[in-house]
């Protein structure tokens, strides 16, 4: 197998070889002070950097490089994204699984967890429930059955949850965290208009990965790897990558996603809208000590780092496995998106479930509740932001990525963050929330470039507070 990144085959576009290669030459470069400070400068730019290059970066030991690495990490954060922070809840739809993974308590052989399945009244009831709280961004996530969980029922629930329009309330974009499905079932996802298509590859190595996945569908390296090929060429342009560190090493996975995002750039034009970053957690008959690649806080923040350095354009998200304080130093790192208010069981946001019918996926660290996290940051100088306008305005993949690299974000995402937040303020927020988040609203006003786009953000907050909602640059 050769590496080429344009090929369709994924051995060759996630290379073992050139990962192997790229290790090597990163570990015997990581005190090559000049080379990273060629691979710095060329990063300074913000166009981001090769995986050889990232890697170089990852594994630098010298401690005052490493401070240069966040501070320019920070840097891009702030250039790219401001201070805003985009929010969003997981919602699960069925733990019903025919796979074997592992490291994930909703694996078939599991037969004590309970199994649910929500009915599309249950849906009903979490989406309200997630629209009181003042969520309108969901990722749903199912497990792989193609018997309790068809295709036909994902979609079925996605048209029920943008549907429902609980008083100010609406789910304004639905991503889809589901298994590696067919072209024809593509289809169906991007004529239901989701958001993006998430899948999480877990792991990059193909051994490791055929070990830990090893019954059920899930254990075809090839189709789960090119499973974001099908769904570009079938009109999802907005694909979210990750992989669950703790299971490989973690300098395997990070050149391996890195590969991942230059294949759909050379491919498609276009590469991952998000990059999630979880790490595995203790859940139900999981004990994350059984895998012996952990990582811990410092390495993870340097991996956030370096990738916010690598591909400056793809947004980040870190969920609520990992705990506030670990969030607050990958916020300056460069997180874009966080979740807030999460329940990780089937069912739980109408009514808390009681703990012996827990289904919960993974343990959460961030139990706040969503007002609290969106206080939470705003105190600590970020605007939280509910916007969804880009995948209304049909601003997706390529298009998105044209209106990034215009330098336009400034005068579309900051006033669309600030009505968004005024929305919340409005409808769901707590006084003490409120009051932080008006003062912070009249401040960031001022941040908007454009005079023209000031006055018009400022003239629908004024409407919203009038009672009007939904306005979108
Ligand atoms: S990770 Fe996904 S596919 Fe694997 S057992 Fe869990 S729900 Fe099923
Ligand atoms: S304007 Fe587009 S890119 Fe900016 S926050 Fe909204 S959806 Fe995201």
């Amino acid at each position: 197998m050769k590496y080429d990144p344009k090929s369709s085959n994924a051995e060759e576009f996630i290379n073992d070889e050139e990962i192997r290669e790229s290790l090597e030459y990163a570990a015997k470069n990581k005190n090559n002070i000049d080379l990273i400070d060629s691979i710095l400068e060329k990063a300074r730019i913000g166009k981001g950097l090769t995986h050889r290059e990232a890697i170089v970066l990852l594994d630098c030991e010298i401690e005052e490089k490493n401070q240069e690495i966040y501070r320019l990490a920070n840097k891009i954060k702030q250039d790219y994204y401001g201070n805003r922070i985009v929010m969003f809840a997981p919602l699960y739809l069925s733990n019903y699984c025919v796979n074997g993974c592992l490291y994930c308590p909703y694996h078939l052989k599991n037969k004590h967890i309970p199994r649910i399945k929500l009915t599309q009244e249950q849906i009903r009831n979490e989406v309200i429930a997630l629209q009181d709280m003042g969520h309108k961004r969901l990722a749903i996530e199912a497990g792989e059955d193609p018997v309790n969980n068809p295709i036909d029922y994902i979609i079925e629930s996605i048209k029920t949850i943008y549907s429902i329009k609980h008083k100010n309330g609406a789910i304004r974009r639905v991503n889809v965290n589901i298994a590696a499905t067919t072209h024809e079932n593509y289809k169906k996802l991007k004529d239901a208009e989701i958001g993006t298509y998430i899948l999480f590859q877990e792991t990059y190595n193909k051994e490791s990965y055929e070990r830990l996945h090893p019954t059920g569908p899930k254990h075809n390296y090839s189709y789960h790897t090119e499973a974001m090929d099908r769904a570009m060429e079938a009109g999802i342009d907005d694909v979210g990558c990750g992989v669950l560190f703790g299971l490989e090493l973690y300098r395997y996975e990070f050149v391996g996603i890195l590969m991942h995002a230059e294949h759909l750039e050379a491919k498609f034009g276009v590469g991952p809208h998000t990059i999630s970053v979880p790490r595995v957690r203790r859940a139900d008959d999981i004990d994350p000590d059984e895998f012996d690649n952990g990582i811990d806080d410092e390495t993870f923040a340097k991996i956030v780092a370096c990738i916010r350095i690598a591909v400056p354009y793809t947004g980040m998200i870190v969920s609520t496995r990992e705990s506030q304080k670990c969030r607050e130093r990958l916020l300056h790192l460069g997180v874009s998106q966080i979740s807030g208010g999460s329940k990780t069981s089937v069912g739980g946001y109408a009514e808390p479930v009681p703990e012996d019918e827990d289904s919960a996926q993974f343990d959460v660290s961030d139990r706040r509740t969503l007002d609290e996290v969106v206080k939470w940051l705003m105190e600590l100088g970020y605007i939280p932001s509910f916007c969804t306008a880009c995948y209304r305005e049909g601003r997706t993949g390529d298009r998105f990525m044209a209106l990034c690299k215009a330098g336009q974000i400034q005068n579309c995402c900051h006033p669309n963050a600030l009505m968004t937040l005024k929305e919340y303020l409005e409808d769901y927020a707590s006084p003490e929330t409120r009051a932080i988040g008006e003062k912070l609203i009249i401040d960031e006003l001022e941040n908007i470039p454009k005079e023209k786009v000031r006055e018009i953000a400022r003239q629908h907050i004024m409407d919203i507070h009038g009672g009007k909602r939904d306005f979108r640059f």
